[in-house]
């Protein structure tokens, strides 16, 4: 089965439970957010484009959504399309090809699409669905470089719509915790992070190693967790960027297919975060953050869940609640209710992650150091 190694690395702690989303307190004690009544409020209708693995894994976590439904399909597939329908009781007048799906415009039963689609696809399927008027969910990285991020932005200001990136971490209850602990001192001074992304990847034919489709091997795929994680967890942007390539398997990742980068950023509060991004070795994923006064450890840090993570002061011991159930009420609140997330999750959230990856991939190409700004 394709991509077999990554479902198993992003599963590692087995099924979610489908419990009541949860946020943590200032106590960190978890507070139920969404009552177990009936919502009747508004509720974001939303269009799956790309019918894949992770798609599928969005629609069966939407089924407990109160305040986002899975109400059409973008796909190439006409069996695929009819399974969802049956699946997810799908109006024929909801379900379009890649072709015809500008036609969605006239469609007033649809409120956003969510790509989740290769990453070559993304930017060129962001600038039709904004130009049809719906908003974007379009999932990471949002696009192949940070020009192509730029012009997905400006395409969804031009056409009034809002466009964000799948950061489901962004909700997730324990990373929140840590972020608030860091905010209120709890560490002190944070002076070090460190993350480690990777999985072994299987099929060497999969659109993951195919350079036009991904934009790049592990950094563009399950790095950007830890360009990204370095932001959140220090909640400063870095200013500068050294990176090294390792490659042990030509064959496998052939030229601009990356198989393991290191990558270390200097912080204007005078922190330094050390990464690694690889497709070679399955279970890493760790986060770390250390200040003068403490430290927080997250392992697994960004897989499906459940996260695991303590502090120098013990456990955080948060419920599970499914990352994407939670990420798509949040959303829905976000696009029709105007919430201000706690982590941005907006597309220049997601252009501030590729210009650092553009540039990871310019050190690795340079030996040198770049300056982000
Ligand atoms: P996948 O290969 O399982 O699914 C991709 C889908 O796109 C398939 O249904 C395929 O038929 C369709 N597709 C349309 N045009 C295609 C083309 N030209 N070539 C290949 N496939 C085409 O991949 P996936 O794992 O579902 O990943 C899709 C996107 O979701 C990627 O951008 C990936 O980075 C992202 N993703 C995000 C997370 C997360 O946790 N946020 C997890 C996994 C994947």
């Amino acid at each position: 089965m394709k991509n077999n190694s990554r479902r198993n690395f992003l599963q590692t702690m087995g099924v979610a439970t489908l419990a009541l989303p949860f946020v943590p307190t200032a106590y960190g004690k978890e507070k139920n957010v969404l009552p177990d009544v009936p919502y009747d409020g508004p509720v974001l209708r939303v269009a799956i484009m790309g019918l894949g693995s992770y798609g599928t894994r969005v629609a069966e976590a939407m089924r407990s959504c109160k305040k986002a439904k899975l109400v059409g399909v973008i796909s190439g597939t006409p069996s695929k399309i009819e399974d969802w329908q049956k699946k997810y009781d799908i109006p024929k007048k909801n379900c379009y090809n890649y072709d015809n799906f500008d036609k969605i415009k006239n469609n007033p039963d649809i409120d956003a699409v969510y790509i989740i689609t290769p990453n070559g696809l993304h930017h060129p399927q962001c600038l039709r669905v904004a130009k049809a008027g719906k908003h974007v969910i379009s999932e990471k990285p949002m696009g192949l470089n940070a020009k192509e991020g730029q012009e997905m932005v400006d395409a969804c200001k031009k056409a009034g719509v809002h466009l964000l990136v799948g950061y489901r971490m962004h909700f997730e209850p324990k990373t929140l915790e840590i972020i608030r602990m860091r905010k209120a001192g709890d560490f002190g001074k944070v002076l070090f992070f460190q993350g480690l992304s990777g999985f072994r990847i299987g099929d060497p034919t999969q659109w993951r190693l195919n350079k036009a489709l991904s934009g790049g091997g592990a950094m563009m795929d399950i790095g950007i967790y830890s360009v990204n994680g370095a932001r959140y967890m220090i909640g400063e942007e870095p200013l500068w960027v050294t990176a090294q390539e390792v490659k042990t398997d030509h064959e496998k990742f052939k030229a601009g297919i990356d198989e393991t980068i290191m990558f270390q950023f200097g912080f204007p509060g005078g922190a330094t975060a050390s990464c690694l991004s690889t497709y070679s070795m399955n279970n890493l994923d760790k986060f770390f953050l250390n200040g003068t006064n403490g430290f927080a450890e997250m392992q697994p840090s960004t897989g499906y869940g459940p996260i695991k993570a303590h502090t120098n002061k013990g456990e955080l011991d948060f419920p599970h609640e499914t990352h994407q159930t939670f990420q798509m009420e949040e959303m829905s609140e976000i696009i029709l209710n105007g919430k201000q997330p706690i982590v941005p999750v907006n597309g220049e959230e997601g252009v501030k992650d590729l210009k650092i990856i553009d540039a990871i991939y310019e050190a690795v190409k340079t030996g040198r150091k770049v300056d982000l700004v």
